[in-house]
């Protein structure tokens, strides 16, 4: 019988999707990196009225792929550079299109043993792989903007309970007064994360940082316990990383609470040549760290995690009749999301795939190839602003002018893509390989294309 679902010639959709997404993996590498503008106007083809009737499935993939697929941006190749964006490992899509076939609600146990299970044993690795203290107790969330938000929310919730308010039953309105201190280089997601939770993204006291962005600790204002200190592993645009030992020092004394956003960064912790740029990391209370930039995951995928996890458990907990209340760990009760996809099962599997070996050798590669182009583009005479110790490259060509200029004609060239940047008051172009697939050849033919269109503009 032909219906919505089927057609008489129809290929099976999920045979046909496997197919597409092959194809589109294997010729990623040979594409331009940016579309072209005749694959972004045939996205055109997509505005059209809901139709009225059914259509097979398979007509629909394959509309998606022939409109689609030429219009992504090809970060899944080893050249894209822009943002801190990694790709997603084999792996790591093989444990999607699984969880995704299971169809599973993370909500509840009882809705996912499996899933759960996959998840409580990711968060366990993690903390480990990290050296974050055991116990530390965790989210699955959709990346690290909420991710640092959740945490924060914990530190508001605990902080505020001490002094004998409870936020979430009374509200912020009347509460005693939290003071929120940051790098003056926190990353815009952390100030939209802090307007979310009524700590105002404006009444933050900024400390002044250093030529690398790093905190200047003796800038730090007097601490006290109704406080929260925001530090960064991995700063976005230079890549390093705020002095946490120090830090956690201070606030410990003080009893302030410290949080560090370590979206990319918090991995260096799993190098060993890297995890001294983290020292102390332990000693913070709360971290929010992305699996879909470094540990290449698909998107969503970020995590909240929470030295003492009955802390995040009494800033998220649901309370519902028909919800469990046993002392298993219940995803919902420890982040903002009750229905969700299994995003931790592709955590899991990246990490049983590379092992702790593996993830240390991608960080430890990653930053390689960020030290090839530093000491590629330096011998070619072209400004490097930034010491690299992580992943992350600051080029300037000149004045912002051309140094504009200069990435526009990179973006265009469809070899690589990398993006623009403000650093100390100066235009820039931002290197970020975050990217398991890159190779040696592709920092070499980055690089020679990135000085042969330095050289023209
Ligand atoms: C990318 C990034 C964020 C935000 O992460 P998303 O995954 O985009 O939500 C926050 N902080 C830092 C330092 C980042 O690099």
């Amino acid at each position: 019988m032909a219906g919505p679902m089927t057609s008489n010639s129809a290929r099976d959709p999920l045979d046909l999707a496997q197919a597409q997404a092959r194809a589109y993996l294997a010729g990623v590498a040979a594409r331009p990196v940016a579309p072209s503008a005749e694959a972004l106007a045939g996205l055109a083809n997509f505005d059209r009225d809901l139709p009225a009737e059914s259509c097979a499935a398979d007509v629909v993939l394959a509309e998606l792929d022939r409109w689609g697929s030429p219009a992504t941006v090809a970060t899944q190749g080893g050249r894209f550079f822009g943002f801190v964006v990694g790709g997603s490992m084999p792996v790591s899509i093989g444990a999607n299109w699984l969880a995704t076939a299971w169809d599973q609600n993370v909500a509840l146990r009882v809705l996912s043993p499996t899933a759960v299970k996959l998840e409580d044993v990711a968060l366990g690795w993690m903390v480990s792989l990290l050296g974050l203290p055991a116990g530390t107790g965790g989210a699955f969330v959709t990346a690290a903007t909420s991710a640092n938000m959740t945490a924060l929310a914990a530190a508001r919730q605990a902080l505020l309970q001490r002094r004998g308010w409870d936020c979430n039953r009374q509200g912020l309105f009347g509460a005693p007064p939290l003071r929120v201190v940051v790098s003056a280089d926190i990353h815009s997601t952390v100030l939209k994360g802090l307007s979310f939770l009524g700590l105002g993204s404006e009444r933050v006291e900024r400390v002044p940082v250093d030529e690398q962005g790093r905190v200047r600790v003796e800038m730090l204002p007097p601490l006290d316990d109704a406080t929260i200190v925001i530090v960064q592993a991995g700063n976005v645009n230079s890549g390093a990383c705020d002095p946490i030992a120090a830090v956690c020092e201070r606030a410990r004394a003080a009893g302030a609470w410290v949080h560090v956003d370590g979206a990319f960064g918090l991995w260096a912790a799993a190098c060993a040549e890297k995890r001294h740029l983290v020292r102390g990391i332990e000693q913070a209370d709360s971290w929010g760290v992305d699996c879909h930039k470094w540990l290449n995951t698909p998107y969503d995928c970020g995590v909240a995690l929470v030295r003492e996890a009955a802390l995040l458990r009494a800033a998220m907990a649901l309370q519902a009749p028909y919800l469990p209340t046993g002392s298993a760990r219940e995803p919902s009760h420890f982040g903002p999301e009750l229905s969700r996809r299994a995003r931790g099962v592709e955590v899991w599997a990246a990490l049983r795939h590379l092992g702790r070996s593996g993830v240390d050798a991608l960080v430890a590669r990653t930053c390689n190839h960020a030290q090839t182009f530093a000491a590629g583009l330096r011998a070619a005479g072209i400004e490097v602003l930034n010491d690299v110790v992580l992943n992350q490259v600051l080029v300037a060509f000149g004045s912002d002018e051309r140094t504009r200029e200069v990435i526009r004609r990179i973006q265009d060239s469809g070899v690589l893509w990398c993006g623009g940047s403000q650093w100390r008051g100066r235009a820039v172009m931002r290197i970020s390989v975050s990217s398991w697939a890159t190779t040696d050849a592709d920092v070499a033919l980055s690089l020679r294309t990135i000085i042969a269109l330095a050289g023209t503009a």
